[in-house]
Order: structure tokens, then C-alpha cells, then sequence
């Protein structure tokens, strides 16, 4: 079974998806990773594409992200998969179609299309959406004082465009993207999360 975490900055994807792991780990075999990284090569792309010295090319920064997902999927989650664990991945193909595809303007389609290209058959069996305010998730994170490169260089407007990239990807796959809304306590923030796993496995 194969779930993925997907949000804008700060909505508590790491956070969430930890406590996920740890809550399953009683009953299930879990492989908990992230996008773009995970394995070697995909970390080193990842490397690349948050390097901030230098300016990247839309489709540059689209095809790279679809590389390191190929590589992080056949190395690591297929192989999950095929021995019957339930991989949790923070981040995968609707980051790409919210950031490069809506927010950054290269388009829906074309992003679906080299992303096919990159995960074949493999799409998320359940996606859980941590919807929040982009403002407030900018603000949570200098609260945190936490660095992430790509945002020095994003403007907000950028951000409320990842937004509504999700909310659309949420309208068209309303059976796979469950939203949850990220701007209540964590705690709650997990146990809806953790409830819409459940109710997932179980049917
Ligand atoms: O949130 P996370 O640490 O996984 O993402 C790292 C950075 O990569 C974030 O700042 C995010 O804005 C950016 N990103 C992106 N396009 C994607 C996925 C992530 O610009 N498809
Ligand atoms: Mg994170």
C-alpha cells in the first residue's frame, strides 16, 4: 500500500507522517521516506535542486524532480511494495504537478506527462493532503527558524499558487487525495490522518 504526504511548506507533512510511522509500526510493516531524496542518487539530485547559487530552468528543476522520483521508486518503494509493506513517502508526483506544473507555470499536462514517463503504473493508493493558509505555514516555519533554500527565493503569491494547485489536484482525484486540514492542533491534525489510513487498510 502505497500513501503519500503532500502539502505547502510548513503544513506538517515530516511531523505527521513521523507520528504515522510510529502509530502503524504496532501492526504493520512501514518504510517511512521523502521526495526528492530517500536513497543516494535521488539525495544528490535533491542537492542540485535546492543549491540556490545557481538559477534553475523551469523545465530543468521538472525534469530533475521527475528523475530523482524514478530513481527513489525503483530502488526503493517498488521493492517495498512488492514485499507487502505500506510505504509512507513525504512529497511525490502532485508536488510536482502543484509546484512546477501549476505554481511555476509549466503546465498540468506536460508535468503529467514526464511524470508518467517517470513512475509507469505507480501512483499513490492514498494521499493525504495537510491543507493550510501558506502564509501561516511561511510563518510556522520562521517561527521554527528552520532553513529551506527554495523559499528565500519564493514569493508568497508562489506559495498561494501551490495551494490552489493542490486544491484542484484534490477536486479532480477526490477517491485517492483525502484533505486534512493542517491548521489544527497536531494532534488532531494526526488522528484525522491516522483515521483515514485506517478506514484505507481496513477496506
Ligand atoms: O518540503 P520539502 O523539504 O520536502 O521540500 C524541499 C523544497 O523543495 C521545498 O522548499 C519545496 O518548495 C521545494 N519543492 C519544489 N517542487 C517540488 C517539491 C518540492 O519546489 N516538486
Ligand atoms: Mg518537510
Amino acid at each position: 500500500c502505497f500513501i503519500t504526504f503532500e502539502g505547502p511548506e510548513g503544513s506538517g507533512k515530516t511531523t505527521v507522517i513521523e507520528h504515522i510511522k510510529n502509530v502503524l509500526s504496532e501492526t504493520h510493516d512501514i518504510v517511512k521516506t521523502r521526495e526528492p531524496g530517500g536513497i543516494p542518487i535521488s539525495e544528490k539530485i535533491r542537492e542540485v535542486l535546492l543549491d540556490k547559487e545557481h538559477s534553475m530552468d523551469g523545465r530543468t528543476e521538472a525534469l530533475l524532480f521527475a528523475a530523482s522520483r524514478r530513481q527513489h521508486l525503483v530502488e526503493r518503494v517498488i521493492p517495498a511494495l512488492d514485499a507487502g509493506k505500506i510505504v509512507l513517502c513525504d512529497r511525490f508526483i502532485d508536488s510536482s504537478l502543484a509546484y512546477q506544473g501549476i505554481a511555476r507555470g509549466i503546465g498540468f499536462d506536460d508535468i503529467m506527462a514526464i511524470n508518467k514517463f517517470a513512475i509507469d503504473t505507480y501512483m499513490p493508493d492514498l494521499t493525504i493532503y495537510l491543507k493550510l493558509d501558506p502564509a501561516e505555514g511561511l510563518q510556522r516555519i520562521k517561527d521554527n527558524q528552520r532553513e529551506n533554500n527554495r523559499l528565500d527565493e519564493e514569493t508568497i503569491d508562489f506559495h498561494k499558487k501551490v495551494v490552489l494547485g493542490y486544491n484542484k489536484l484534490s477536486e479532480l482525484y477526490p477517491n485517492r487525495i483525502k484533505v486534512v486540514d493542517a491548521a489544527q492542533p497536531i494532534d488532531k491534525v494526526v488522528s484525522d490522518a491516522a483515521n483515514i489510513i485506517n478506514n484505507y487498510i481496513q477496506s
